[in-house]
């Protein structure tokens, strides 16, 4: 199959989207990107790389960095982290309170905000402090990723702490019904560091190789996680990786994904390839716009959706 043929033919395609997407703006330091920038990357098993547009850009990985703790999360404490955090859709906003308040501060699954902050709180205890966290979970990424460089924005972590009002409720309300451990300043400080790493596309489609492959990197050999637990990550991005469109999402893309409100969005096609496409214009939802449809051409180009 010509990747790169099928690459140049989608951003051909989605070019009269790239303005028609929000750039989030509750992030004072992520409103003043360029909505008019597209890149995307497709990185094989053999570690061939095809690309197209602003691949070489780096960009606010944000909620993207929540498979990565997932990740560790599930490494570490396997099924007793389901004893705090759920696994099922929300079917509500990313950072919606109501549902948590409803179900006594247990958040349905790892991908929305309270479920990504409590997997964190998890990461804090497993590493000690919260420094050690933040330094651990970047070295995890930047393993994956194959690429040392990888750091946080400390504008963009400095911007959400001062504005991350709705997140610390969110931490707050967990806490208010034990089911954090640590202090909720440093647990959400951590969660908005992740969310801050910077990557771009090539790096991230590189980065989910592991899940493509059972959990083992096909290029380094190295085995993240079990083929039990690679399988449970792939599920919880088909079914909750993108909020309340996961079902859309999986509707006219079909695969499992999960999205950040930088723009980014990562996609495993199992057995063959890791995915990354990002332009920072955002839908309703939260999610690229133009990148969700850039996932939806290529599945339909290529045949490669898992359904
Ligand atoms: N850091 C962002 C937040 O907490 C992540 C949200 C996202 O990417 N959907 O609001």
């Amino acid at each position: 199959m010509d990747y790169q043929l099928i690459l140049n033919e989608i951003a051909e395609e989605i070019m009269s989207l790239q303005d028609k997407g929000k750039v989030a703006n509750y992030i004072p330091a992520l409103e003043n990107v360029n909505p008019e920038q597209f890149g995307m990357s497709l990185t094989l098993f053999d570690g061939t790389q095809y690309n197209v547009g602003d691949f070489n850009t780096l960009f606010s990985i944000q909620s993207i960095s929540k498979v990565f703790t997932f990740t560790l999360a599930l490494k570490f404490y396997s099924t007793d982290l389901y004893k705090r955090i759920g696994r099922e859709p929300s079917g509500n906003p990313f950072n919606s309170l109501v549902q948590l308040e409803y179900e006594h501060g247990v958040p349905r699954n790892p991908f929305i905000n309270a479920g990504a902050i409590n997997v964190t709180d998890t990461l804090i205890s497993y590493y000690g402090n919260s420094t050690n966290a933040s330094k651990e979970i970047i070295h995890f990424i930047q393993d994956i990723a194959g690429q040392p460089s990888i750091t946080h924005n400390e504008i963009v972590s400095t911007s959400e702490m001062d504005h991350g009002f709705r997140n610390m409720a969110l931490a707050n309300l967990m806490k208010s019904f034990n089911n954090l451990d640590n202090e909720v300043h440093d647990v959400v400080e951590t969660y908005f560091q992740h969310c801050a790493i910077e990557m771009n596309t090539k790096m991230l489609s590189r980065a989910m190789l592991f899940l493509s492959n059972h959990g083992m990197d096909p290029i380094s050999g190295v085995e993240y996680l079990s083929e039990q637990q690679a399988k449970r990550v792939n599920a919880v991005m088909l079914t909750c990786g993108h909020y309340d469109a996961s079902g859309d999402f999986a509707f006219h893309v079909g695969l499992p994904g999960k999205s950040g409100v930088g723009g980014g969005i990562v996609a495993v096609v199992p057995k063959k390839m890791g995915i990354c496409v990002w332009s920072p214009g955002l839908n309703a939802q939260g999610n690229s716009l133009a990148g969700t449809l850039a996932l939806e051409l290529f599945t339909s180009k290529t045949g490669m959706s898992i359904f």
